[in-house]
């Protein structure tokens, strides 16, 4: 027992059950390790769990939200409005199509995206609008979505941190155009790599299909189906296809969605309860109007952050830091010239952010050895001498 709490404790991990393993033998004794009836199954039980209509399963998130800007038709001199706070695949995969992602400003509080920045970034030459809901908080899904009418703009969710989030009682996956998750072991379910886009609108759920397949019209089961060889690739697309053995794993992961959800819920309530407590650490801002799903547990420190991430780094705690803003990155700053003071209550935030361990696995005294772990560091930073908490 002792063992354990001294384990490293990570920021997330995923969790493999018996059934998980046992679905994905079986696929691997199946006949099919790829483009098989498991990946259609998975999309149906996913479609189902989130309120979608269409749900189309790819490589990854990243794949997802390249193949999401492809079949929304942008492309070179489009530019599409991203936040600052999020992880960089955001904004590269408008980049993959050769387009200028214009970075919006956040909300102080939540550190989602402000429709008001939105709303100051939009030229004639927007195109889209990529909501992230940062940390597993849905954003402002009605003033987003109104935006996106009234100068008829396409909204897409990089929903990567939200599965099983709502907004005022609709599921995260049926709020925009098109919703992209990620199934990386971080996430809440996962499938090693891989990745899922929902739409309500069948035509952009072919479209998701074909460029996930090279841009071909058809996939190699419907052909064997129908006894042909013949197909036509009508564009150019990649090979972003999950294989059946990954889409077994998902559909068992996601039997077990609103258990680790409610679970991730729990947790957060006791970080929660502790931080009230504890001065300098101060939870973001949460709205009353959605469910969130915690991805991440992200608290802004009155103190020396980094000062506090390397304590909790020297007792075993994995904290991180989610996300330095993307338009500060070295490739953004040569390509599009951005720099700081382009999105100023992103930049503040960021120097003060920490991630904090969540994931369905931890236990209560995990939860209470963080907080007390996190208190003596914030003090030790406060007066100077951060070098000596560390255990
Ligand atoms: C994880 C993540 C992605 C990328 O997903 P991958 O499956 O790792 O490609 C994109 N956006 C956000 C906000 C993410 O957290």
């Amino acid at each position: 027992m002792t063992r354990r709490t001294q384990s490293f404790l990570p920021y997330g991990r995923q969790q493999i059950d018996e059934d998980d393993i046992a679905a994905v033998v079986a696929a691997l004794r199946s006949d099919w390790l790829t483009t098989g009836p498991r990946v259609g199954d998975f999309e149906q039980a996913f479609a189902s769990a989130v309120g979608a209509t269409h749900a189309v399963a790819v490589s990854s998130g990243t794949a997802g939200l390249h193949a999401a800007m492809h079949v929304l038709g942008v492309g070179p001199g489009d530019e599409v409005i991203v936040p600052a706070i999020t992880f960089v695949a955001t904004a590269n995969a408008v980049r993959f199509c050769g387009a200028t992602p214009v970075f919006a400003d956040v909300q102080p509080d939540t550190l989602l995206i402000d429709p008001d920045s939105v709303a100051q970034r939009i030229t004639a030459r927007t195109k889209v609008i990529v909501a992230v809901d940062y940390a597993g908080q849905p954003c402002d899904y009605a003033e987003l979505t109104l935006l996106a009418r009234q100068h008829g703009l396409a909204l897409v969710a990089d929903a990567c941190h939200s599965l099983g989030a709502s907004y005022q009682g609709q599921p995260v996956g049926s709020l925009a155009d098109l919703n992209v998750f990620s199934l990386h072991p971080v996430k809440h379910i996962t499938t090693g790599e891989g990745g899922m886009v929902t739409t309500a609108d069948p035509q952009l759920a072919a479209a998701l299909r074909r460029f996930r397949n090279h841009g071909i019209d058809s996939d190699h089961r419907q052909r064997t189906q129908s006894g042909t060889w013949r197909y036509d690739m009508v564009e150019l697309g990649y090979n972003y296809r999950i294989t059946d053995f990954q889409c077994a794993l998902g559909e068992s992961q996601l039997r077990k969605l609103p258990e680790w959800i409610a679970g991730r819920r729990r947790l957060a309530a006791d970080y929660d309860q502790r931080f009230a407590e504890i001065e300098g650490a101060l939870p973001l801002a949460r709205r009353d109007d959605r469910d969130h799903a915690y991805h991440l547990y992200v608290v802004r420190l009155a103190a020396n952050r980094d000062g506090v991430f390397d304590s909790l780094r020297r007792a075993g705690i994995g904290a991180n830091v989610h996300y330095m803003p993307v338009h500060l990155h070295s490739y953004y700053r040569g390509q599009l010239g951005t720099r700081e003071g382009m999105c100023p209550v992103a930049e503040s935030a960021f120097e003060h952010i920490l991630t904090l361990p969540l994931f369905p696995a931890m236990t209560r005294p995990d939860v209470e050895r963080v907080a007390a772990t996190l208190a003596l560091a914030i003090s030790a930073t406060r007066q100077g001498t951060e070098r000596q908490v560390a255990p």
